[in-house]
């Protein structure tokens, strides 16, 4: 068993405390903003890197988390995350069960259900176990990019930095519909989707429906697209929590009697409330101000019942505070510290300069046999698995006579939009001397959860 060395003392307040004049040490003790707030389920969004992993053990050897209050831990898959991360989450699942929590890989899937007369596919989750998934473990987490290409195959379109559908739908939505029905208290999710024993989908009836509502995507794309989602999985079964996490057992908070109709919380008006736990820090204040504003209140863009606290942040905590507290510890993430592979490898958002990092290093590693997964050629490691995905789901404007305004020579909408014609093709080409006239036109990663 994995076990944690020293731990700062980030939240040793469990209490509700009023507010008071803030002394420079009072702000390393989490503070309740209500006193109801204590009550509530706490749930700790882990994302795979230190810094969630850092807050998770502060959270579990201050004894902030309860399992009879329903505190879970949950870690969203994407499928395109390195193994490392995934060797790192697996480690601090292990770890953290000693306390009695219960921890849940969850990953994004369609299944086939009717609405209006018609088949159609809709968003869902899965629950998966912390191994690769394989024959002999049918059940095992996804890490070739099937959970992402399949939300792209779904939608019919690749995200970028106006549109980050990734984030949104495999990562906050996913969270939110495990909750529903977490915080329902029952002992299993439900199986969703029909009995047959074939996929009822059409395609000729889904482009009508395209066409109908205005798409003007090509017959031959639109079903180029669409293939890889109606391949999947067409229905979600239905799966035991005790499968996923060693710790589970049945709990019972009085804060959510009155909130769960039929086997599912609701939300709203009326509806459950939670405390979200994000391992956001001091120095990523960008991410911090657009999680703090999503949750500011009534009218806010946020998810309702969710109370965020980030006590990294809080705290002032850095990334070197973090590194030193991993530096303690007899195991890490096995990545670089600058975090530059964290998150989906080749992430978008990851900036000029961290894309060509992570093309130099993933370019020589990607010709190895990685322990436990196998080959990593043609899977999110390999920049010629983004090239493929954003060509075949990238939106070609010319194709659907939409007007071009954006940069001329840029036609096809991909993950780096119309501004700039930089694209995964030209990464995994560019010469050194490239990346400087992109280095303005591409963000650095705020993924945010
Ligand atoms: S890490 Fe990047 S590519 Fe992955 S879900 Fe977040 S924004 Fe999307």
């Amino acid at each position: 068993m994995r076990r944690v060395q020293t731990v700062p003392k980030v939240a040793v307040a469990n209490r509700y405390q009023p507010p008071q004049q803030e002394s420079p040490a009072a702000a390393y003790c989490l503070r309740y903003r209500s006193k109801r707030h204590s009550e509530l389920p706490h749930i700790v969004k882990f994302s795979g890197g230190r810094s969630s992993g850092m807050l998770l053990f502060a959270l579990l050897e201050n004894r902030l988390l309860d399992p009879d209050r329903g505190d879970v831990i949950v870690f969203n898959n994407t499928a395109a995350e390195h193994p490392g991360t995934y060797r790192f989450a697996r480690d601090c699942k292990a770890a953290s069960s000693r306390y009695g929590v219960p921890f849940f890989w969850v990953e994004f899937q369609t299944y086939e259900d009717s609405r209006g007369g018609e088949w159609t596919r809709l968003p869902s989750y899965r629950l998966v176990n912390d191994q690769p998934r394989s024959e002999a473990n049918p059940e095992g987490f996804h890490w070739r990019g099937e959970v992402f290409e399949e939300l792209l195959s779904w939608s019919g379109y690749v995200p970028n930095q106006f549109s980050r559908i990734c984030t949104k739908r495999m990562k906050l939505e996913v969270t939110r519909m495990f909750l529903k029905d977490w915080l329902a208290c029952t002992e299993t999710i439900p199986r969703l989707g029909h009995y047959g024993s074939e996929s009822r989908m059409n395609l000729k009836s889904m482009y009508r429906r395209h066409r109908r509502s205005q798409g003007a995507v090509p017959e031959e794309i639109f079903f180029r697209k669409r293939a890889y989602a109606l391949s999947r999985p067409y229905i979600r079964p239905e799966q035991l929590y005790r499968d996923f996490s060693s710790v589970w057992r049945p709990f019972q908070n009085p804060a959510l009697e009155g909130r769960v109709f039929g086997n599912q919380a609701s939300f709203g008006t009326g509806g459950v409330e939670y405390v979200a736990f994000v391992g956001l820090r001091g120095d990523e204040q960008v991410r911090v101000h657009r999680v703090a504003a999503r949750n500011a209140g009534p009218g806010a863009s946020g998810y309702s019942g969710e109370h965020v606290y980030m006590p990294l942040a809080d705290m002032g905590i850095t990334r070197n505070d973090v590194n030193a507290f991993w530096d303690q510890q007899s195991w890490d993430l096995s990545l670089p510290k600058q975090g530059s592979l964290s998150n989906c490898v080749y992430c978008f958002l990851k900036g000029a300069a961290n894309l060509r990092s992570v093309r130099d290093t993933m370019e020589k590693e990607k010709h190895s046999e990685e322990p436990d997964f196998g080959s990593l050629l043609d899977t999110p490691s390999d920049v010629a698995w983004w090239t493929r995905i954003e060509q075949t789901y990238g939106r070609d404007l010319k194709a659907e006579g939409r007007p071009i305004t954006g940069n001329p020579a840029s036609t096809v909408i991909g993950f780096f939009g119309t501004k700039t014609d930089f694209s995964y093709e030209r990464l995994a080409q560019a010469a050194d001397s490239d990346f400087d006239c992109y280095s303005a036109a591409l963000l650095p990663c705020d993924c945010t959860e």
